[in-house]
């Protein structure tokens, strides 16, 4: 099993990471509240845990990824006031609550497959466990770190606080939480304006509440990831993973309430994804800089210059350190587009290169390279970097300035292979190569130029002009050489 090195947000250092049970790996991420189409903010976290994911497969861990559905519980604002997101969107369309949640885990679901984003081992959503949610409720209230007021359960941060640090994940400190909350005047019947709701009482005219212990009412959103990962993955589990934006108070709740259920922290390490901004715009409704995935695929909103492909919102997503800012611009995802090209080409060149009995480039040199960087706490840019170096290597052999042997060319395959397709999960468009579709579309284009030459060979310049030029038309360029023939299709 290989060993690798993930930052902890919860040490503030890069740690060697030691699974609880060798070989395997609970790992919990903190999915969509679906209430609205999936956007770019959606992207970056899905993708940055599809690459934990898909690496520590390809180290040999057995994983299993929970990533849940938030569909109850998450009010419009962080206060414990105002709408549940889903309810309030069923209210605007007319509509049943769960039909609201069932078309947009469909839409999230289906842009996830475009992103290539692998789906998750074990997807369970809030509404269907409330039963353990409640458990989880009652147990913060025997641990006496929760109290129940008319008819709603609050968690009791003070008392919390006096015994253990909250705080310590986000790095804020008690006093000065106290200070910003005074000034917001959203105490009400809390002990405490710090204290978040763990069950929320619900009136008549609430559609989504469940009988409790404490009258018919709704689980508080932090409640859900408690109940739902240790359902999963036991107490304590290896990773929770989420956006940097639910750093506090989301996951800093979580910790609190494992605490008061369990007696102790509830996970070992935690991964925050940093997040996206549009030129240099935090990205927001009001804003006008929200760009849905689908607008995003089709071209469709007012600051795209063209339609995206989902491959290339991917690699630029990937081109940047999860841990890093990314600013989205057109100009950047057009030089995304463009590298992902140039990869793709030298890969699809890796096959039909020459070989020598002697290797004149360092093949061993660039796979160390790449397998450093990934255990370097996933630093895919650093690998994006020492691929393109590889990508020289193959121009350079394929331009007949460079040499490589069969077992250099060997290693070059699963090297790409490894890297490109299972690891950073790039799937090339029918123009590249790599998949059984494209495969097959190549090998047509290739019987179809080999029958131009044998009407070449027949003389019969009609058929020859006829498949040349019908290629010429569809996009191909094609272009003979002594050997045969090169051919490329320009999108
Ligand atoms: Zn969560």
């Amino acid at each position: 099993m290989g060993d690798f090195i993930i930052y902890n947000t919860l040490s503030r250092k890069k740690e060697l990471f030691k699974p609880i049970n060798p070989g395997h790996v609970g790992m919990y991420v903190c999915g969509p509240t679906v209430y609205g189409e999936a956007h770019l903010g959606h992207s970056r976290p899905a993708i940055t845990f599809d690459l934990l994911f898909r690496y520590l497969k390809y180290l040999g861990y057995k994983v299993r990824y929970v990533r849940n559905i938030t569909d109850v519980g998450h009010l419009v604002n962080d206060a414990d006031e105002g709408d549940d997101k889903v309810e309030g969107k069923a209210k605007v369309e007319e509509l049943e609550p769960m039909e609201i949640v069932q078309r947009y885990t469909n839409s999230y679901r289906r842009n996830m497959l475009q992103l290539n984003v692998l789906p998750p081992s074990i997807e369970p959503s809030a509404s269907g466990h409330i039963i353990e949610q409640i458990e989880t409720v009652q147990q913060m209230i025997n641990s006496g770190f929760a109290y129940e007021v008319n008819n709603s359960v609050y968690f009791d941060v003070e008392k919390y606080a006096s015994i253990h640090s909250y705080g310590i994940l986000s790095g804020r400190k008690i006093e000065d939480l106290y200070s910003n909350t005074r000034d917001l005047d959203s105490q009400g019947e809390k002990k405490s304006g710090l204290d978040f709701a763990v069950w929320k009482n619900a009136t008549p005219d609430h559609i989504m509440r469940w009988p409790s212990p404490w009258g018919y009412g709704f689980p508080g959103w932090h409640t859900e990831c408690t109940a739902m990962s240790t359902k999963y993955l036991g107490e304590p589990f290896d990773i929770h993973g989420g956006g940097l934006d639910l750093l506090f108070p989301h996951h800093e709740a979580e910790i609190a309430q494992g605490v008061a259920c369990f007696g102790h922290s509830p996970v070992n390490y935690w991964v925050h994804n940093n997040l996206i901004t549009i030129n240099g715009q935090k990205m927001g409704k009001s804003l006008g800089n929200f760009i849905n995935l689908d607008q995003l695929f089709a071209g469709t909103h007012q600051l795209l210059e063209k339609a995206y492909s989902p491959m290339c919102i991917r690699f630029f997503i990937l081109q940047a350190h999860y841990r890093s800012p990314l600013d989205f611009s057109n100009e950047a995802l057009q030089a995304a587009e463009k590298g992902l090209e140039r990869l793709f080409k030298a890969v699809t060149m890796i096959d039909g290169l020459k070989i020598s009995d002697q290797s004149t480039i360092d093949v061993p040199g660039v796979i160390e390279k790449c397998d450093n960087a990934m255990n370097d706490d996933l630093n895919s840019p650093i690998l994006i970097a020492h691929l393109f170096d590889g990508v020289k290597m193959i121009n350079s052999v394929n331009d007949g300035k460079s040499t490589i042997n069969s077992i250099d060319q060997a290693m070059l395959k699963k090297l790409y292979n490894d890297y490109v397709f299972d690891i950073l999960g790039l799937q090339p468009d029918i123009s590249g190569a790599g998949t059984e579709n494209s495969k097959v579309f190549g090998q047509v284009v290739d019987l179809l130029l080999n029958l131009r030459i044998v009407a070449k060979k027949n003389k019969d310049w009609s058929t020859s002009d006829k498949i040349r030029n019908s290629l010429a038309d569809l996009g191909f360029i094609v272009k003979d050489t002594k050997d045969g023939f090169e051919w490329e299709l320009k999108g």
